[in-house]
């Protein structure tokens, strides 16, 4: 919604797509396979791609054909992300990269993986020497391989990277310069609705209880829920108007994510005291909330990381 008309977009502000992204997270829409793509590697494409990168890429996102997977983390670098150690060595026209990356969701049904690598040496600051880049998931030297999850679902997967060459086309911004990238990256990552509408199926679904309606107690508990949520929605409110300012809104991304993580395992663990045995669609969703809550407070950041970057941030 929010780029450019011409490659696809509808040139709608962030606070437009926030209206429609957070329709869909409260409905509980089957929204991942776009999600990615839609919000953060269309927006560094844009703002870091070359023009035939942009004129190549950003249609087939738009026109929902084109899946992007996330390859930052690596078996010693997740929230260090500066650790990374996959590695690109210049050669004619590209890079050769070497590498395996970790928790990849969703990379087996991928059709392009977003990597951040490293092109020059760890100095001094360990933040020097990164790189974005795009890849195919067709090219020779890709292969996927499952980490099955708890519940045996497949979700993540490792990704093996030999010898794979990427075109000089396909780096984002300059080389060597990802770490400010990807940083800004990442508040795309953190700042939206659904880092705090997770469990908001669930919640809709416990209101919707006659005998929870009927009990005081309940109410008291459900109130309370309710005027964090609405907080949180000013919160990220707020992220979506930095982006239209063209501002890099780290800190209150961070303090989105951090906050829409803990609404989201209060709101849990409300269902379990009020509905401890509920059936039909509340037991369902309630099911389904307890084997994903543990990833809430970790995807997309670990919670004492978040707290970190907002204790740094001098807040607008
Ligand atoms: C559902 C889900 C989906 C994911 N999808 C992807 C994906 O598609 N692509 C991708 O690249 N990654 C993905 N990840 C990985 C995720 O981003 C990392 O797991 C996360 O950044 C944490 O890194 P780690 O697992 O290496 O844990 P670690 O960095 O080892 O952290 C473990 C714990 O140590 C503590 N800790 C770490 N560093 C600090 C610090 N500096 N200060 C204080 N405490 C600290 C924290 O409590 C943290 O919880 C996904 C994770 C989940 C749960």
């Amino acid at each position: 919604m929010s780029w450019p008309v011409e490659f696809g977009g509808q040139a709608a502000s962030h606070v437009d797509r926030l209206v429609v992204t957070e329709e869909l997270l409260r409905q509980g829409a089957p929204v991942a396979a776009h999600w990615v793509a839609d919000r953060q590697i269309g927006p560094a494409i844009l703002a870091y791609g070359t023009e035939s990168l942009q004129r190549q890429y950003l249609p087939a996102i738009a026109a929902g054909t084109a899946y992007y997977c996330l390859g930052m983390s690596e078996p010693d670098a997740g929230s260090d992300l500066a650790s990374v150690t996959t590695r690109a060595t210049k050669v004619l026209g590209g890079w050769r990269v070497h590498g395996r990356k970790i928790w990849t969701s969703h990379a087996h049904r991928c059709t392009h993986a977003y990597l951040l690598v490293r092109t020059g040496e760890r100095g001094a600051d360990k933040h020097d020497g990164l790189t974005e880049m795009l890849t195919p998931m067709d090219v020779p030297g890709i292969s996927v391989h499952p980490i099955p999850g708890l519940d045996g679902s497949h979700h993540f997967n490792e990704l093996v990277l030999e010898d794979v060459f990427v075109p000089d086309d396909h780096i984002l911004g300059t080389p060597g310069d990802g770490w400010q990238q990807v940083t800004r990256q990442l508040s795309f990552e953190r700042g939206g609705a659904e880092r705090v509408l997770s469990t908001y199926p669930l919640l809709s679904a416990l209101l919707a209880e006659p005998a929870v309606r009927a009990d005081e107690g309940a109410q008291r508990e459900l109130g309370s829920l309710i005027s964090t949520f609405t907080s949180l929605r000013w919160l990220y409110r707020r992220v979506a108007e930095a982006m239209d300012a063209d501002a890099a809104p780290v800190g209150e991304a961070a303090a989105a994510k951090y906050l829409g993580t803990r609404f989201e395992k209060e709101v849990l663990q409300v269902v379990r005291k009020l509905a401890p045995r509920g059936q039909g669609a509340i037991g369902r969703l309630r099911d389904l909330a307890i084997q994903a809550a543990p990833s809430f407070g970790i995807r997309g950041g670990a919670e004492a990381v978040l707290l970190s970057i907002i204790a740094k941030q001098e807040f607008r």
